[in-house]
């Protein structure tokens, strides 16, 4: 037996024009995980591209790299980085790195030594989901580690991050918090983050305060309930 799924990437690009209009002035990054949902990643690639999307969400390095050989010029951003292999992989391909843990920052920028280039790093607050992030205790000696690593030019911090549960308004609104609290240490640390990202698919349309700079929306580009 075998199955067949038929992509339409017309109703793809629509869904991609709705997002950028809803999210704007905050960019949108297709979150391509799974096999860009089960779409396919490199027809969606391709036409998120030509559509002008120009941050990919890639969950692992290995996605992150698979993205890369479609583009030279997107920022990819994956968060899942198993070992320091994996980071100097991923600053090879020049991802964009997703970083919640305080070893795996020493790790980046013990990669990007060894490469010879720094490693885009958006550090990770666990704002309450508890899977990964840096927890609030820990964030201030660890964003003063990072503006450490960006002076001796191991790393860029290009953004901060945190993922949310979107099951909740009112959880929702008490993560949000933690993470302008974060983000104001990081300045007070001497970081100069461009992007800040918090929210997909579900927030991102709904509650306009939690898209700052950038929105990572999976489901909703795919006519996925999230
Ligand atoms: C899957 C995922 C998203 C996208 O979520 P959707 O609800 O599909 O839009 C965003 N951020 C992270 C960290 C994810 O793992």
């Amino acid at each position: 037996m075998s199955a067949r799924v038929e992509v339409d990437l017309e109703a793809l690009a629509d869904n991609l024009r709705a997002i950028r209009d809803r999210v704007a002035p905050a960019a949108h990054m297709l979150v391509v995980k799974d096999d860009a949902y089960g779409h396919g990643l490199v027809p969606v690639v391709r036409r998120a591209r030509a559509e002008g999307v120009g941050w990919l969400g890639a969950f692992d390095v290995e996605t992150g790299i698979a993205v890369r050989a479609e583009t030279a010029d997107a920022r990819i951003f994956s968060w899942l980085i198993a070992s320091r292999a994996e980071a100097a992989a991923g600053i090879e391909a020049g991802l964009d790195l997703g970083v919640g843990d305080a070893e795996l920052l020493e790790d980046v920028a013990d990669a990007a030594a060894t490469a010879g280039r720094p490693a885009q790093v958006h550090l990770k607050i666990d704002t309450g989901l508890h899977r990964n992030g840096i927890r609030p205790e820990r964030w201030p000696q660890v964003v003063a580690r990072a503006a450490e690593l960006e002076r001796r030019g191991l790393i860029s911090v290009v953004g901060i991050w945190s993922h949310i549960g979107e099951a909740s308004d009112a959880d929702d609104d008490a993560s949000r918090a933690v993470f302008d609290a974060a983000v104001a240490d990081a300045h007070a640390a001497g970081l100069r983050p461009r992007v800040r990202h918090l929210s997909a698919s579900a927030a991102s349309f709904a509650r306009p305060e939690f898209r700052y700079d950038l929105t990572r929306v999976g489901a909703f580009a795919y006519g996925i309930r999230s």
